[in-house]
C-alpha cells in the first residue's frame, strides 16, 4: 500500500474542482482497507472515503486527513441463488458500477436495467441508495460486506440492516462514517423482463410492437441521460457534475397542498407523476425551473447545465465556493417563493 502526500482530489471527481488531499491510499484488498484504517488512527488523521468521486463536492481547500480510495475489483457471477432463485452477483465495491449492470444484462439478468449510465462505483451506490426510471439498488440488494470502524471487523449486513429508503441509507445517516463498504452482493431475476415504468422510457419505445429487452432498455435509458446531461460524456461541457444537485423534496399533505395552491395562483400546474405522488414527493427540477433559474442560467465558472436544471455544473475553473454561491442562492429563492427548503444530494467533503 503506497501511502501518498499532497494529492489533487479534483480529476478523482466529476465535478473536476476542490483542493488536494494531504494523505492519499488507494486499497485493493480488505488487508489494505484494515492498513489504511490502522495508520490513520495511528497517525490520528480523520479519514474520507471515496469511490468515484460522482456525488462529491470537495472544498477549495481539500482534504486535511487521509483520502482512502477503494480500488477492490471482481464481479462474481457464480455466487449461488438466494431462496426466490435470483442469481447472487458479489462485486467488489471499486467495480465501475456501469461496468457491472452492463455485465448483468449480458447475462440476461433484470433488475438494474435502468440504473445504467449512473457514474460511481459499487461501493457507492448503497450509501444514497442510488436509483432512477423507477428502480432502486435497494430492490435488488441482497447484502453489503462492510469494514466496522467501530470494532475493526468485516461483517455482513442484510438488505433490512442497510435502511434503504428514497436517496438515504445507514451508511449516509445514522452510522454516517462508521463503515467501509468491501463489496456489495446484488440478487438479480435470471431472464426477467425489463422495468419500463417511467413516462421518458415508455416515450422512448412507443409504437414498437415487440417488447424491449433489457440491453435495447440498457441503450435507451443511456440515450435519455446523455440528452439529460446526466451520462458522462467525454467533451460534454454539462458533464462536470455531480448529476443532480438537489432531492427531490419529500412533503406533507398540507405542505403539498399549499404548493398546490401557490402554483394555481400563478397560473401553473403543479407536475403530477405517479412515482412521485406516491409519496407526495415533488420535482426539485420544477421548482429550481420556477424559481427563475432557467437551462444554462449562471455567472462566470458555474452554472446550471443547459440541459437539466438540477445539475450545478463548473464551465472550467469553478471554486467549490462558487458552486456553494449558487446552491445558496437556488435554496434561498425555492424557500421564497414556494416555502420549500431544497436538499443537496452531493457530500460536501472538507
Ligand atoms: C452525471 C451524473 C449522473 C448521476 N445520476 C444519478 C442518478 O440517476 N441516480 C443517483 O442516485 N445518483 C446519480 N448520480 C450520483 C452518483 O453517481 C451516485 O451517488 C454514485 O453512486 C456515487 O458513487 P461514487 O462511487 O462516485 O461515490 P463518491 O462520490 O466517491 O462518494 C459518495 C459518498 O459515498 C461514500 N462512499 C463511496 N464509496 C464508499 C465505500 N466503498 N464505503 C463507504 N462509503 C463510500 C463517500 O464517502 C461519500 O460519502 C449521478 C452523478 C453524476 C455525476
Amino acid at each position: 500500500m503506497l501511502l501518498q502526500e499532497n494529492i489533487p482530489l479534483a480529476p478523482l471527481t466529476t465535478f473536476r474542482l476542490g483542493g488536494p488531499a494531504r494523505f492519499f491510499v488507494e486499497a485493493k484488498s480488505i488487508a489494505e482497507i484494515e492498513q489504511a484504517v490502522a495508520l490513520a488512527n495511528t497517525k490520528s488523521l480523520e479519514l474520507f472515503v471515496l469511490g468515484g468521486g460522482s456525488n462529491l463536492l470537495v472544498a477549495d481547500s481539500g482534504w486535511p486527513g487521509l483520502v482512502l480510495k477503494v480500488a477492490i475489483p471482481g464481479i462474481d457471477q457464480h455466487a449461488g441463488t438466494n431462496d426466490e432463485g435470483k442469481v447472487l452477483f458479489d462485486v467488489g465495491a471499486g467495480e465501475s458500477w456501469d461496468r457491472f449492470v452492463s455485465h448483468a444484462i449480458v447475462a440476461h439478468c433484470a433488475g438494474v436495467e435502468c440504473l445504467s449510465g449512473i457514474p460511481g462505483s459499487v461501493g457507492g451506490t448503497p450509501v444514497q441508495n442510488v436509483g432512477a426510471y423507477g428502480q432502486e439498488v435497494s430492490q435488488t440488494i441482497e447484502s453489503v460486506q462492510v469494514f466496522d470502524r467501530k470494532d475493526n471487523q468485516v461483517r455482513e449486513l442484510c438488505n433490512e440492516a442497510c435502511g434503504f429508503t428514497y436517496r438515504s441509507s445507514i451508511f449516509n445517516t445514522t452510522e454516517r462514517g462508521r463503515f467501509i463498504i468491501l463489496r456489495v452482493i446484488y440478487a438479480l431475476t435470471p431472464g426477467g423482463e425489463p422495468h419500463l415504468a417511467y413516462a421518458d422510457l415508455k416515450r422512448h419505445f412507443e409504437g414498437r410492437e415487440t417488447r424491449p429487452n433489457l440491453a435495447e432498455t440498457r441503450e435507451a435509458v443511456r440515450h435519455i441521460r446523455a440528452r439529460k446531461g446526466m451520462l458522462i460524456v467525454p467533451g460534454d461541457p454539462d458533464c462536470q457534475s455531480a448529476g443532480s444537485f438537489f432531492k427531490n423534496p419529500v412533503l406533507s399533505e398540507a405542505q403539498h397542498e399549499d404548493l398546490r395552491r401557490r402554483a394555481e395562483a400563478k397560473g401553473l400546474i403543479l407536475p403530477s407523476y405517479p412515482a412521485l405522488e406516491q409519496s407526495r414527493k415533488v420535482s426539485a427540477a420544477w421548482l429550481v425551473e420556477k424559481s427563475g433559474f432557467a437551462l444554462g442560467y449562471g455567472f462566470g465558472h458555474v452554472g446550471i447545465s443547459s440541459k437539466h436544471a438540477l445539475a450545478i455544473v463548473n464551465r472550467g475553473n469553478a471554486t467549490a465556493a462558487d458552486v456553494l454561491a449558487l446552491k445558496d442562492q437556488i435554496q434561498q429563492r425555492v424557500k421564497e417563493i414556494w416555502d420549500v427548503q431544497l436538499e443537496p444530494e452531493p457530500v460536501i467533503v472538507g
